[in-house]
């Protein structure tokens, strides 16, 4: 019967990068693929505080691609607001989903205190969207699926990871949905890095969600290491602070790789490196763990002076009374620190204090989400509101592609090249003209239908 056809509705990721959440319903099931934090633009961000558009006590499953935030940040709410079953994601996702979820509390109430605090919310008082404790709940919820082994989650749906080359633990999802086959991309890697190994080919499905974050663009092919010296060196050459915000885990170790292999090549003095985030060691410690995923070299992650993401002279930063000490550091140095768009978070604390100074460098080095202010700077504006104030950056602003851990536009072409298949593409997780590059690129070089759905759409299988 056509009322029994399985559905698919688009909660997130729809017409935009952030709150990835896709609700798959069967006959007899409801599964939420995905449950992402919506971030960047006010508009988006508000969106987090709507009610969840099913009673979240109804849903049999919840299964993730990855760990960042965009993708998982919305577990603890969920949590809060009734949900009592298993998140399914990989192991090393529930390793780093214990550091991140957690600290994703903890910003939260950060923001509410100090909102509260300076008066700055409209909201009196204001509140957290979570707290640490909703996320310690919802990590008692998480169940490991190894990659490719297939599980029955819910009555009619199926699934199955497969490596997505993205960051660790990150898989795309095979799944079997009321006996239609459907991928979840999550986020897709590159096909050329030094760290991650590269994303599994796509196996025949009837539809793919691809996610379509740098939708038309190439990445700059020079290599990453020339760019970053050619931004960084003259900065320290002249006692300056350069400041990288870099989310976390996946990109805050690729940037300490790439400065690790500068400095042994003598091409980038030995200054010290600060990475302010207290989550980078306990993430320094799980990529050792999980070696099969990654490119890199095991036993030299092990030696305390070889290890390939640790830099020369390096400093973790772990405790918030030496983050505060960092302020008053002299040049030359480089700081590391999340979040990477400076959404919040440290990074945003080092750009108020740093920012001011024309000798210092602010170098974004991953994707800025519209309405961040990573994108404000990008775009050329050097007026920032932080902390309820606005200041001006005289510092030198530049950007990096080459250390995303998203494949550009090439790599998810070839990914999806890889199927034998014809399937239907729905173009998710991308802006507005990210999305159509995309839909161009997969109707006219693959022959593939597509489709681009909208916010809350609804769609038979
Ligand atoms: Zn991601």
């Amino acid at each position: 019967m056509a009322n029994d056809n399985p559905t698919l509705e688009f909660l997130g990721a729809a017409r935009s990068v952030t709150g990835s959440k896709f609700l798959a319903r069967t006959k007899n099931s409801q599964v939420l693929f995905e449950c992402g934090m919506f971030q960047g633009l006010k508009e988006l961000r508000l969106r987090n505080w709507n009610p969840f558009p099913m009673n979240p006590a109804d849903l049999e499953a919840v299964v993730l691609t990855h760990a960042h935030i965009d993708h998982s940040g919305m577990l603890p709410r969920l949590t809060k607001m009734g949900y009592e079953g298993p998140i399914y994601c990989t192991p090393a996702s529930t390793e780093l989903l214990r550091l991140l979820l957690p600290d994703a509390g903890y910003l939260q109430e950060q923001e509410a205190n100090y909102a509260n605090k300076k008066g700055y919310s409209k909201h009196s008082p204001a509140l957290p969207l979570f707290t640490r404790e909703d996320a310690q709940e919802s990590l008692g919820q998480l169940r490991t699926l190894d990659y490719g082994k297939s599980l029955e989650v819910a009555d009619g749906v199926t699934i199955k990871f497969h490596p997505s080359g993205h960051i660790l633990g990150a898989g795309f999802v095979e799944a079997d949905i009321g006996g239609r086959k459907v991928i979840v991309s999550g986020d897709i890697g590159s096909y050329e890095r030094e760290v991650m190994a590269e994303p599994s080919d796509l196996p025949d499905a009837d539809y793919v969600l691809v996610e379509s974050t740098y939708g038309g663009r190439s990445v700059d092919a020079r290599p990453v290491q020339e760019t970053l010296k050619e931004h960084i060196g003259p900065v320290l050459a002249e006692g300056g602070v350069v400041v990288i915000p870099a989310f976390a885990i996946g990109r805050t170790t690729l940037v300490i790789y790439h400065l690790r292999q500068l400095q042994e090549r003598g091409e980038l003095p030995d200054v010290p490196v600060y990475v302010d985030s207290p989550m980078a060691t306990d993430a320094v410690d799980i990529y050792c763990r999980y070696g099969l995923e990654h490119n890199l070299k095991v036993d030299l992650l092990r030696s305390s002076d070889k290890c390939p993401i640790t830099a020369k002279t390096m400093h973790m930063v772990k405790r918030l009374e030496d983050s505060k000490k960092l302020h008053r550091k002299p040049g030359p140095m480089i700081i590391v620190s999340a979040s990477g768009m400076l959404a919040g978070g440290r990074s945003v604390h080092h750009v108020k204090t740093r920012g001011g100074d024309p000798k210092n460098l602010i170098l974004l080095v991953g994707y800025q989400a519209d309405g961040t202010r990573g994108r404000a700077l990008i775009q050329g504006k050097r007026e920032l509101k932080m902390f309820g104030e606005t200041h001006t950056i005289n510092a030198k602003v530049a950007s990096i592609q080459g250390l995303s851990a998203h494949g550009d536009s090439d790599d998810v072409l070839r990914w999806l090249g890889t199927s034998k298949a014809k399937p239907k593409a729905f173009l998710v997780h991308g802006e507005d003209e990210g999305l159509h590059a995309m839909g161009k690129r997969v109707g006219e070089e693959l022959h593939w239908k597509h489709y681009t759905p909208n916010y809350l759409e609804k769609i038979k299988l």
